[in-house]
C-alpha cells in the first residue's frame, strides 16, 4: 500500500508526527518513506510492507497528511502503475524530461576514442539541435583481449567538450561502482558541464550489488538495459532494485534478445514490449536499434534496418533512443559495423520524427475509441 502525502509535507511537521505514530501502531507492518523535491513541490510517499490486505484504505486516507492511498500488487512496488493514473511518469534531469509522453534521442559513440571523433560527434549533433548524446567509456567486451574502454581518462575532454557544445546528458555504462565516483570527480572537474545517466548494460542486469549501489545514489538517473537473454518480468524486477534502494529515475532499455532465430540482426528486436512496459510500469521506455540490429544492412526501399527498427519502436511510444553513430566507422574501435555516419543524422532524425508522429496521431486516434 502507498500512501501519497499532501504536496509539501515535512517530515518534521506534526502531521507527518501523527501519521508516524499511528503507523508504529499496526502489527506487522513496516513503513519506508520515499521524497521527491519537484521543481514546483515536495512529494511524499509512505511504503507500506506487510500485512497490508487487512488494512482499511479509508481509515488509512483518514490519516492526517494523507492524501490518497494506492493498494499495490506484489509486483514492481514502487516503479509499478498499480493501476494509478494520476502518479508522475516523467522526472527531469539537467534540464532534460524523461517521461513516458515524450521522446529524447541519444545518438553517439558506442566508444570514445580520439578527442577529435568526440568533438566531430557532438558539433553534429547541436548542428542538429540535439542536447542528448551516449559515450562508452567502460565498454564490457566479450573478448578479454578486445578494447575494453578509455575508462576515466578520457572522462574530462568528453565532459569539457559536452559543456561547449550545449550537450546536457550523455548516457555511459558503468560495469563497476569505483566508476560512478570517477564520473562524479571528472564532473566536478569541468564545472559540471554537462550530466550523466549511468546506464547498466545488457551484461549486468542482474548484478544485484552493483544495482543497489546505483540504486543508493540520487544524483545520476540511471538506463537499465534488459537482460539478453532472461524475462521482461526478470528485467524490470532488476529495475525495481534500484527504485527500492531510492532512485526511482529508472528508464528502461530495449536492446534485443539473444537467439539465433533473430538472425541475421545480432538480436531479435523485441521493440514490441514498449508498450507492454509502459503498462506495466511508469518508466519511460528507450530502445537501442544498433545493438539490436548490428548490421548496416539496408532494405531495398532505402532505409538501412537500424531505421526500420527505430520506426517501429518510435510508432509504438519509445521514449528515448540510444543510436550508435561514429565519423568514420571503419576506426570505431567498438561497433563500427552498426554505426550510422554523421552525414545520415538528419536522415535519421527526420524519420524518427515521421514515427513519432504517427504515434502521435495513433494515440490521437485512440483518444476517438475510449475502453468501454
Ligand atoms: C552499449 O550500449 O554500448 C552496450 C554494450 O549495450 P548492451 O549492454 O545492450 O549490449
Ligand atoms: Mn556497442
Amino acid at each position: 500500500m502507498i500512501l501519497i502525502l499532501a504536496p509539501n509535507t515535512r517530515t518534521d511537521s506534526d502531521e507527518f508526527r501523527q501519521l508516524e505514530t499511528f503507523l508504529r501502531h499496526i502489527p506487522d507492518i513496516r513503513y519506508r518513506v520515499h521524497q521527491e523535491t519537484g521543481t514546483q513541490q515536495l512529494l511524499t510517499e509512505v511504503y507500506l510492507i506487510g500485512d497490508t490486505a487487512s488494512l482499511a484504505a479509508e481509515e488509512i486516507a483518514d490519516l492526517p497528511a494523507v492524501e490518497r492511498v494506492v493498494r499495490i500488487s506484489e509486483e514492481y512496488r514502487v516503479l509499478g502503475r498499480h493501476s494509478d493514473q494520476q502518479r508522475s511518469t516523467s522526472f527531469e534531469y539537467n534540464g532534460v524530461c524523461f517521461g513516458q509522453d515524450n521522446l529524447n534521442v541519444f545518438a553517439g559513440l558506442c566508444a570514445v576514442n580520439t578527442r577529435e571523433h568526440v568533438a566531430q560527434m557532438m558539433k553534429a549533433l547541436r548542428e542538429h539541435g540535439q542536447v542528448c548524446t551516449r559515450m562508452g567509456a567502460y565498454k564490457p567486451r566479450t573478448n578479454p583481449y578486445s578494447f575494453q574502454g578509455h575508462g576515466k581518462s578520457c572522462l574530462p575532454y568528453v565532459f569539457e567538450l559536452a559543456g561547449n557544445y550545449g550537450i546536457r546528458v550523455i548516457a555511459m555504462e558503468i560495469t563497476h561502482e569505483t566508476h560512478v565516483e570517477e564520473i562524479r570527480e571528472a564532473l566536478r572537474q569541468t564545472g559540471n558541464a554537462t550530466g550523466v545517466m549511468l546506464q547498466i548494460g545488457t551484461r549486468n542486469t542482474q548484478n544485484f550489488e552493483l544495482l543497489k549501489y546505483v540504486g543508493r545514489q540520487r544524483e545520476f538517473p540511471v538506463l537499465l538495459k534488459r537482460g539478453f537473454g532472461i524475462t521482461l518480468e526478470e528485467s524490470l524486477n532488476a529495475a525495481e532494485y534500484l527504485a527500492s534502494e531510492g532512485n526511482r529515475n529508472v528508464v528502461f532499455g530495449l536492446r534485443g534478445m539473444k537467439t539465433n532465430m533473430g538472425d541475421p540482426h545480432r538480436n531479435f528486436v523485441d521493440f514490441a514490449h514498449v508498450p507492454v512496459v509502459k503498462r506495466l510500469t511508469r518508466m519511460p521506455v528507450c530502445i537501442d536499434p544498433s545493438h539490436s540490429v548490428g548490421t548496416r544492412e539496408r532494405a531495398p526501399d532505402g532505409l538501412l534496418d537500424i531505421m526500420h527498427v527505430t520506426a517501429q519502436g518510435v510508432i509504438a511510444g519509445a521514449n528515448m533512443i540510444l543510436v550508435d553513430f561514429h565519423p568514420e566507422p571503419s576506426k570505431a574501435l567498438v561497433d563500427g559495423p552498426q554505426a550510422l555516419t554523421l552525414d545520415e543524422l538528419p536522415f535519421f532524425l527526420e524519420d524518427v520524427r515521421i514515427a513519432r508522429e504517427a504515434y502521435e496521431k495513433r494515440v490521437d486516434l485512440a483518444r476517438e475509441y475510449p475502453p468501454r
